[in-house]
């Protein structure tokens, strides 16, 4: 079933569907990483591309929940960051393509909000 998004702010950045699949650099067009379609509440995201460009991306849905703050990392499994909690993956950031993020994620399935970041 289709989500009805509350906000969407891309930044120098390109999604290849509404609110998921691959995120782009809109400056160098490169690939940064994979956002799961369903998976997710919440997404807010500041990164710097190889490029020296800065972008974000803010995206919930207007059935979002608040949700949690959860101070477990998320686990990498085939190079998804997913929940520690139901394994759901979340998110992907092609660590390679860019110098630095800060990502803030919140997990439908149970509402935890993860934190991760490159400095
Ligand atoms: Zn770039
Ligand atoms: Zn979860």
């Amino acid at each position: 079933m289709a989500r009805v998004l509350k906000n969407k702010e891309l930044v120098n950045t390109r999604l290849a569907a509404n609110y998921g699949g691959w995120m782009y650099c809109e400056q160098c067009n490169e690939n940064i990483g994979y956002l799961c379609y369903s998976t997710y509440d919440r997404l807010e995201m500041q990164y710097q591309c190889n490029c020296g460009s800065t972008g974000s991306l803010l995206l919930d849905f207007d059935d979002s929940k608040i949700g949690e703050d959860c101070h477990d990392e998320l686990v990498i499994v085939k190079n998804r960051l997913c929940c520690p909690k139901d394994h759901d993956p979340l998110i992907t950031i092609l660590d390679k393509k860019v110098a630095k993020y800060e990502l803030k994620i919140t997990c439908k399935s149970c509402g935890s909000i993860y934190q991760k970041d490159k400095q």
